[in-house]
């Protein structure tokens, strides 16, 4: 542990939330007091019964009306969060060989789940250095392209098309579990668009959510009528048919549906994806000015077409310790901008999710700005 140096950020420059992370990230008070209303109600009841049966549905139509579900897709829904999607994807959802469009940790991921798999061949692997966008690109030796609409270790998004002259019997799968709510997004450029509730809808984790077009429907039935062993627990086939009923496999964590409707709801009553994506676009607006503002910082992605609106990765000067920055930060509760730990550098990453307020973000950027200043 490094030690904290003794610097003090005035009160009155706190913010009135300080948390920033990439996810989980803040909950708001508002989902907080439902839940603790749903404390003797939904809480501790069968997830079986019309109760939980009905916040299910109401989270599947909120999401149906936020993204606005192209005809024919579904909402589906199962436990074990985007890493669980990953394996469900191996399992169910490519048929043969996938390409996969790696910039960062996160795509890197999935793209190694489906290496692994006995029962597929090797995929075709485009990738980029961590601070670029890598691009999938028609190919005739695949049946799936996969990327990451925001790349949360390194804060690279990149746009959502269907590759140029990809077929219509490749499946585009989409990892938009940071993405999701804070960026501008068309499904039907998509067959899957999966994410999970603790980064831009400010609830728990545990869950995956994806929106599946009728072809990766088809394609899940098909494999699974062809025989492959798919566990039950990664099979699309169940997840679908139990999301047709309003329900998942086995016991889902009620705390984090609960939190997740809160947040859906509040997103279309305030004016649905474009509102949302406006937040953060607005509040990365202006963790971008500050850092174009200051010498001792740097954005780590360069080109400001594919910077994130969401995950916003800083360069530090290398005379002042990043980790120094984050830490005296956090003493004073404002936590969660460390960069992702993998990627090493000496950085902070600041999240701009819809919840998080334009105030608290100011109010992020002036005590940071004293805690550099006293760093000098
Ligand atoms: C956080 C994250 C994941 C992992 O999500 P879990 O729900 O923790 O499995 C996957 N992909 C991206 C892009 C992420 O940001």
């Amino acid at each position: 542990m490094t030690s904290v140096p003794d610097i003090h950020i005035p009160a009155h420059l706190l913010p009135r939330d300080g948390r920033f992370g990439s996810g989980p990230s803040r909950v708001r008070d508002a989902q907080m007091a439902a839940l603790t209303r749903a404390g003797h109600t939904l809480m501790g009841t069968s997830h079986r019964q019309a109760p939980v049966k009905n916040l299910v549905a109401r989270i599947q139509e909120g999401l149906a009306e936020f993204f606005s579900l192209p005809e024919g897709y579904e909402v589906v829904l199962g436990n074990g969060g985007s890493t669980a999607f990953w394996e469900v994807a191996v399992f169910s959802l490519v048929q043969q060989r996938a390409q996969h469009a790696v910039c960062g940790e996160f795509s890197q991921k999935f793209a190694k789940s489906t290496t692994r798999a006995p029962f597929l061949t090797d995929p075709e692997i485009i990738s980029a250095h961590p601070g670029t966008a890598a691009f999938s690109q028609a190919s005739s030796e695949v049946d799936v392209y996969a990327w990451a609409h925001n790349e949360t270790s390194t804060g690279v998004m990149t746009p959502v098309e269907r590759p140029d002259g990809a077929q219509e019997n490749q499946l585009v799968l989409v990892d938009a579990t940071s993405g999701a709510g804070g960026l501008e997004i068309n499904v039907s450029a998509t067959d899957v668009y999966y994410f999970a509730p603790q980064k831009s809808f400010g609830s728990d984790g545990g869950l995956w959510l994806a929106l599946a077009s009728p072809a990766a429907c088809e394609r899940a039935e098909r494999i699974k009528a062809d025989g492959r062993y798919i566990p039950e627990f990664l099979d699309f086939t169940v997840a679908l048919s139990n999301s047709r009923k309003n329900q998942t496999l086995n016991t889902p964590a009620l705390a984090t549906l609960i939190l997740l409707a809160e947040q859906v709801d509040w997103f279309n009553e305030s004016g649905g994806l474009a509102w949302a994506t406006e937040r953060s676009h607005n509040t990365s607006a202006l963790v971008h000015e500050w850092v174009n503002s200051r010498d001792d910082l740097s954005f780590f992605v360069a080109d400001p077409k594919i910077r994130s609106r969401v995950v916003t990765t800083i360069d530090v000067d290398a005379a002042i310790d990043a980790a120094t920055v984050a830490a005296v930060l956090r003493a004073h509760g404002l936590v969660d901008v460390e960069p992702y730990r993998k990627l090493g550098r000496n950085q902070l990453r600041i999240a701009t999710f819809p919840a998080v307020e334009k105030a608290d973000v100011q109010a992020l950027i002036e005590c940071t700005n004293v805690v550099l200043d006293q760093l000098h």
